[in-house]
């Protein structure tokens, strides 16, 4: 395993870490993925109680019984408008106690955005809770997880508030990659997460070979991207089988991102994403209400993840998944959703060439 530095904070951190929301139905084989993870040296374990519908820690627990010692174990508990200090330290509480672990060595906010500043800010609120808790040795480090824009979140790394911040971040999307630059300068560990795109990046595709220069599976070279950027700390990824985690440390292993040029490869990507030009779609769903029912910006974007990068394969799975009534195919090509879109798309043709795919 390669060791990075996490942030300010004086821990190193291994390149790749667990992402805990995607563990098995299987205690058995829950235990020996976390175990062989910590033998592998993984040493970051990314969990909350609200993940598997609040059974995340009681499957990770086991595992990590007798070994925590040097691990990362995140948790992570939401903020509202009405989440008091009392409420928030009761969580922390009470996934200390179901992990069996005496403090978090992080410990995360979560689905937090630049909107929830005055809750988690507000006097008896979260951040009350957070102090305290570190005062008295439960935290020792507070992090934040969310989806708010990329200026919105470099306004809350700016607070100065957090040590880390955690983000998605992957070949096909690259929006959090300014503010990642700016949370290692501020001397915050950066925890990317989706690095494989929900399973997206896991389809071949010769497109994104070429642009990032490598000639390796796409999950492989998914991976060392994430890891080739300076700026981040560690590569998070949703594992549930032995064979995954052997593959992804081989993955990290063998790979020296000393020896790739990793401004070559964004603009390897950039001429992808340029050659659409402004006629990308960028989900916004001005164009909802469609009246065949199509949910207009998820068909744009599998036509994009096939057209752009390549994931040609990703991109028939995806039609064959959904239900009859939502195929492209039912487009009646009437246009009512070209003039509602800001960027003019020609969705109704890029609909007809979607459906070549089925
Ligand atoms: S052109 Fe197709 S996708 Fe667009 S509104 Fe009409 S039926 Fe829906
Ligand atoms: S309005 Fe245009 S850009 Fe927005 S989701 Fe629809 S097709 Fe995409």
């Amino acid at each position: 395993m390669r060791y990075r530095p996490f942030g300010r904070t004086g821990y190193n951190v291994s390149a790749l870490s667990f992402g805990c929301m995607r563990l098995q139905d299987d205690p058995a084989l829950n235990e020996k993925l976390i175990s062989r993870a910590v033998e592998r040296g993984i040493n970051y374990f990314e969990t909350t109680r609200h993940y598997l519908n609040g059974t995340c820690q009681h499957r990770v627990a086991p595992g990590l019984k007798g070994k925590s010692g040097g691990i990362i174990v995140s948790g992570k508990e939401g903020i509202s408008p009405d989440k008091s200090a009392y409420h928030f330290r009761k969580e922390i509480e009470r996934q200390l106690d179901i992990l069996g672990l005496d403090h978090f060595k992080f410990f995360q906010v979560g689905w937090f955005s630049w909107g929830m500043m005055p809750h988690l800010l507000k006097r008896g609120g979260v951040l009350d809770a957070i102090r305290r808790a570190q005062d008295e040795g439960l935290i020792r480090f507070v992090g934040f997880t969310g989806h708010d824009t990329p200026e919105n979140f470099t306004r809350c790394i700016e607070t100065g508030l957090f040590d880390s911040l955690t983000v998605p971040y992957n070949m096909i999307n690259r929006q959090y990659e300014p503010v990642i630059a700016r949370a290692a300068e501020l001397g915050l560990g950066v925890v990317a997460m989706c690095a494989v795109a929900g399973g997206v990046l896991t389809s071949p595709s010769d497109t994104l070979r070429k642009a990032i220069g490598m000639d390796l599976p796409t999950t492989a070279m998914a991976l060392r991207f994430v890891l080739s950027n300076p700026n981040i700390s560690t590569a998070c990824s949703g594992m549930s089988t032995l064979e995954m985690l052997e593959e992804n440390v081989r993955t990290i292993a063998d790979f020296d991102p000393g020896q790739v040029d990793f401004t070559e490869m964004c603009q390897g990507l950039d001429r992808l994403r340029d050659k659409l030009g402004s006629n990308f779609c960028t989900a916004c769903r001005y164009c909802a209400e469609c009246p065949a029912g199509l949910e207009i910006w998820r068909l744009m974007g599998i036509w994009q993840h096939w057209k752009v990068f390549g994931l040609e394969t990703w991109a028939r799975e995806a039609l064959r998944q959904l239900p009859a009534e939502k195929k492209p195919t039912m487009c009646t090509q009437c246009k009512a959703c070209e003039e509602k879109c800001p960027n003019r798309l020609e969705v109704s043709e890029r609909l007809k060439e979607l459906a070549t795919l089925m």
